[in-house]
């Protein structure tokens, strides 16, 4: 049984580290082969269909866009603990689905570009000018 869950990522080695039930001992996955797993999976499945001509950057745009929409979907007419969370769930892994085939497609380092925005949000929002508020960058 999961007692409780701890995710923290290590700066720059693209290591995760979770922390699981009573014990708390660390289980250290690589966050660099999950990811290279996870991609090499779908362009398995993928390719097993021949849906690789249809796989182009604007189309993996718009059905990202559209799985999005259907996340959204979860939640319309409802508060947030209405949203049924396996429809999230479904919807969820169809937006990440189609963001590790486009990071394929350009052959990008999924881990490095998040780390890359993360380091220019950091700039642009300060933590002891944004701790605590949601105003934009330019407001702050
Ligand atoms: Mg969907």
């Amino acid at each position: 049984m999961i007692i409780g869950l701890d995710l923290r990522l290590s700066e720059g080695h693209g290591m995760m580290s979770l922390q699981f039930g009573k014990s708390r001992e660390p289980i250290i996955f690589d966050l660099m082969n999950i990811i290279h797993d996870l991609t090499a999976e779908l362009v398995a499945f993928r390719n097993e269909r021949d849906w690789e001509q249809f796989h182009n950057p604007k189309d993996l745009a718009l059905a990202m866009s559209i799985e999005a929409n259907e996340l959204l979907e979860a939640f319309l007419w409802k508060s947030p603990e209405e949203a049924e969370v396996e429809k999230v769930k479904e919807e969820l892994a169809d937006v990440l689905a189609y963001a590790l085939l486009m990071a394929n497609h350009y052959n990008l380092d999924v881990a490095q570009i998040v780390r890359d925005k993360v380091a220019r949000n950091a700039e642009k929002y300060p933590a002891d000018k944004a701790r605590g508020t949601a105003k934009k960058y330019d407001e702050l």
